[in-house]
């Protein structure tokens, strides 16, 4: 068996780390985790063949079978964990952690826009924020950078604690707390506290926190705790102001000058001022800042802007919870256009209160009075009785096939389900 500072030495000797045999990078470290329906260990063999320099195993057999080049240890994914957790702490740098229910991935991608223009930065990559995503975004910070974004996810208690424990944020930004996994959460109040466990963190070892002034929820929480080293109030004063909400966000600067940018919304423009803020606190100039908001582009079904001929599509297809859900359905409310359709999928992981919430977004959309309406999934059909006149599909497959048959013209769009929807799917047809 090899201890964790044996590990990190071999892990030094290494080009990087790899939990999948089709990404193998000649030098790197394999480990070996379990899924659902593999046991890496059983791939160990694979994975040296292929260029692997150590696997790390905790099958006893695999290691005697394979003495070169295999680490044994008792738990993969717990070495994984200790050895991040390790590798962190040879670093000095700057780590800013996110977490939040909705705005996440967006923010992250633009807090690290604006970074980057004054430092070398590393941030997740993709949405690689959870147990095995965070060491494996800690492991993957070398000492060429400067700072690092990063992002992390949770769908039950104590997964932030473990998450920050790991890649020790000396600064965090909860994004906000809404309704998102409220099934492994238990309800809004268990998302509040899961959340909070950032601010714990950072409360208890003289962090630096960015709160949104105009969240009650965040600055409530924030008021709860105390030992924060510093507190970074954004939205408050002095700030960029919005001034456009669609089909894109427009703001002016607090000089003056107007910034258009890619991304829709309110809340995307509360995303924006969070990375306005954080690129303040480290020293990035506010052209440069603004340049690097003006320029983030999304290229992956959140928040995005498609024209389809003469229709313009909102692609928002990533995700979908209440919170969000309810967000985008404002926002789409308030978009001048002549004819606007929406086009919702179901709303995963809510539990018990699936039909319930279906149900609410039903009349929410129903008292928005979009020209069609077009449901698809098995819990959209909650939301029928707000909206009789909607059309209902039970998957998707269906509704491509009413959309050949029914196209479109001179239409706004908004394609927004849960990730298991895969609602990109649909675009294609429009
Ligand atoms: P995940 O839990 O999948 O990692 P995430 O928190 O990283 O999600 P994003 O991927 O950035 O979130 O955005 C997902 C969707 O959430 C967006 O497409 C948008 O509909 C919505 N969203 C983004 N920012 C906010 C916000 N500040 N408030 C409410 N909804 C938001
Ligand atoms: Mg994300």
């Amino acid at each position: 068996m090899v201890n964790t500072e044996q590990l990190y030495h071999k892990f030094l000797e290494c080009t990087g780390v790899s939990t999948d045999t089709r990404r193998i990078t000649t030098g790197c470290l394999f480990v070996a985790l379990k899924g659902g329906n593999f046991d890496g260990n059983q791939f160990a063999q694979e994975a040296l063949t292929a260029g692997a320099r150590y696997a790390l195993v905790d099958d006893p057999a695999v290691a005697a079978q394979q003495p070169d080049g295999c680490l044994l240890v008792a738990d993969a994914l717990t070495a994984l964990q200790d050895l991040a957790r390790h590798h962190r702490q040879t670093l000095t740098i700057p780590v800013v952690g996110l977490t939040g229910s909705n705005g996440k991935t967006t923010t992250k991608e633009l807090i690290a826009g604006v970074l980057s223009k004054r430092y070398i930065t590393y941030a997740t990559q993709g949405n690689f924020n959870n147990h095995i995503g965070v060491p494996l975004t800690v492991l993957s910070i070398t000492d060429q950078y400067e700072m690092a974004v990063v992002e992390m996810g949770a769908n039950h208690q104590r997964e932030i604690a473990l998450l920050c424990s790991i890649c020790q944020p000396t600064h965090g930004l909860i994004t906000n707390i809404g309704k998102a996994h409220l099934e492994g959460f238990g309800g809004i109040e268990g998302v509040r506290i899961g959340k909070g466990e950032l601010y714990d963190y950072l409360a208890s070892t003289g962090g630096t926190v960015f709160v949104n002034a105009n969240d009650p929820v965040l600055t409530a929480m924030h008021q709860e705790r105390s030992g924060f080293g510093q507190t970074v109030f954004y939205l408050e004063h002095n700030q960029p102001e919005l001034v456009q909400e669609s089909p894109v966000a427009v703001y002016r600067t607090d000089t003056g000058q107007t910034i258009t940018t890619h991304l829709p919304g309110r809340y995307n423009f509360e995303n924006m001022a969070a990375a306005l803020a954080i690129g303040q606190h480290f020293g990035v100039s506010p052209a440069e800042a603004h340049h690097a908001v003006a320029d983030y582009n999304p290229t992956n079904n959140r928040s995005q802007v498609v024209q389809k001929g003469s229709n313009t599509v909102l692609l928002d297809a990533y995700n979908a919870n209440p919170s969000s859900m309810a967000a985008a359905i404002r926002q789409f409310a308030a978009t001048p256009a002549k004819r606007k359709v929406v086009i919702v999928g179901d709303m995963y992981e809510l539990g018990d209160e699936s039909p319930a919430e279906h149900e609410a977004l039903g009349q929410l959309i129903a008292d928005a009075k979009f020209d069609l309406v077009i449901l698809a999934g098995k819990d959209m059909k909650y939301a029928l009785g707000a909206l009789p006149k909607a059309y209902y599909f039970p998957d998707k497959f269906s509704l491509h096939n009413w959309l050949m048959d029914n196209p479109m013209t001179d239409t706004h769009v908004l394609i927004k389900g849960s990730r298991g929807m895969s609602l990109e799917s649909v675009v294609p047809f429009i």
